[in-house]
């Protein structure tokens, strides 16, 4: 990592809830971040218009048709070169040029590009929480191997870093008890049960707090992303099972706290807006405006606390089982539910049969030792078909 002034950042996965909050607060401090990369799946017109905004050097999307629209889009203006497709990825994450890499790209998707900024040594903010569970043994031995820095941008983990000491090498040796991780318990905390497997996918879109994209958002109403966040506690804090509570905070203020051996209980608090994770994580260790209002805590006026339900949101149990199983465990619980999520969106598959879709995919891949990135890519493909196959025959 080198501390060149201004930082050149790449924003992989620009066209996204995340990404977009990212450029807004990048757009904030033009003298302090210079954009090197901006990528997207197929939002060509966005992207183009973010590329005449900000200028990078390179723009990539997935594949050689969307590469040429863009390429027309941008016609006699400005120096962008258009890439596409996974090496396209990797090379605006790994590029000597780059000092940090916000890596959002949803899903296993952003696994080699996340991987190749780490392989190099960047500053990476780790949105993409999927890419970690999938790889988690992968990934912290590249960290380590090559002397890169993970900085949270999960809301939860980045309250979390917030509360600890850094850096903080053991949990044990800072006085950490546990780990308390918040959840707001989606939009169908207090929906009847018997009522659930009728959920729309706009009903389980339209969360309460947070504005995101839709599989993350599906995510949050099975509290399947309190399970992902778990794993992604695990991984990233060094943090045992045990030493890792949910509590359900339905406001989303709390973004989760730290307790510890004497007593106290740290939290951080905010109003909910990935713009204060992220402008936390770009300036680490120092502070920047990141355009949210501060919270203004007589207004909220209450907070509360509950246990969650693990009746109501298997997946919550299903995550601590893949945990415990550990291995190639994660991987495929990840796999198994973007296969699901997608059938769930796509009107094929029961909100509750997520759940029931994945625990199959569970109990019917072996799980094994997550050697490297060939066995984490081919676990991934393997419970993503097995995934098809299980819900094929629901
Ligand atoms: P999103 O769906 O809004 O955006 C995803 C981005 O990734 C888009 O730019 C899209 O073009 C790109 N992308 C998708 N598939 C791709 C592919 N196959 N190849 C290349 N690019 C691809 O997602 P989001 O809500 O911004 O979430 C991004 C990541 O951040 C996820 O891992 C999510 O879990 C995590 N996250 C999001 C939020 C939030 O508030 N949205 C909060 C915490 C964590
Ligand atoms: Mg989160």
């Amino acid at each position: 990592m080198r501390n060149r002034s201004p930082q050149t950042v790449t924003v992989l996965g620009s066209t996204g809830s995340v990404g977009v909050s990212t450029l807004d607060v990048l757009a904030r401090h033009p003298q302090q971040y210079s954009i090197y990369a901006l990528t997207a799946r197929d939002r060509v017109a966005e992207l183009a218009q973010q590329c005449r905004r900000f200028s990078p050097r390179f723009a990539v999307v997935a594949g050689a048709r969307r590469a040429q629209e863009l390429q027309s889009l941008l016609a006699g203006e400005g120096n962008t070169e258009v890439l596409s497709g996974v090496e396209g990825l990797c090379k605006v994450a790994s590029d000597a040029e780059v000092d940090t890499v916000m890596a959002a790209i949803i899903g296993a998707a952003g696994l080699r590009p996340t991987l190749a900024a780490v392989e190099s040594g960047k500053k990476v903010l780790l949105a993409n929480k999927e890419a970690l569970v999938m790889a988690g043994p992968v990934f912290l031995r590249a960290l380590r191997a090559n002397g890169a820095q993970l900085l949270p941008i999960d809301s939860e983990h980045n309250a979390i870093f917030q509360c600890l000491p850094y850096p903080c090498e053991s949990l044990e040796n800072s006085g950490v008890e546990k780990i308390l991780l918040t959840g707001s318990g989606g939009p169908f905390r207090t929906r009847a049960r018997e009522d659930l497997h009728r959920v729309t996918p706009d009903e389980a879109c339209a969360h309460p707090n947070w504005s995101m994209g839709r599989k993350i958002s599906v995510d949050s109403a099975t509290m399947m992303n309190k399970g992902l966040e778990f794993i992604e506690a695990c991984f990233l804090f060094g943090a045992r099972p045990e030493q890792i509570e949910v509590v359900v905070h339905p406001q989303s203020i709390v973004h989760s706290m730290v307790q510890y051996r004497d007593g106290s209980l740290l939290a951080q608090m905010g109003n909910p807006d990935m713009r204060t994770p992220i402008a936390h994580a770009l300036a680490f260790p120092q502070r920047m405006d990141a355009g949210v209002p501060a919270l203004d805590l007589i207004a909220q006026g209450r907070l509360d606390f509950k246990a969650p339900d693990f009746h109501r949101f298997p997946c919550l149990r299903l995550a601590r089982e893949a945990i415990d199983a550990a291995g190639s465990a994660p991987t495929v619980l990840n796999a198994a539910n973007e296969v699901a999520v997608e059938a769930f969106l796509q009107g094929r598959l029961a909100f509750t049969s997520i759940a029931t879709a994945i625990e199959k995919v569970m109990n019917r891949a072996p799980v094994v030792e997550l050697t490297g990135l060939e066995t984490v890519e081919a676990t991934d493909l393997n419970a993503r078909e097995l995934a098809r196959q299980v819900i094929g025959a629901l």
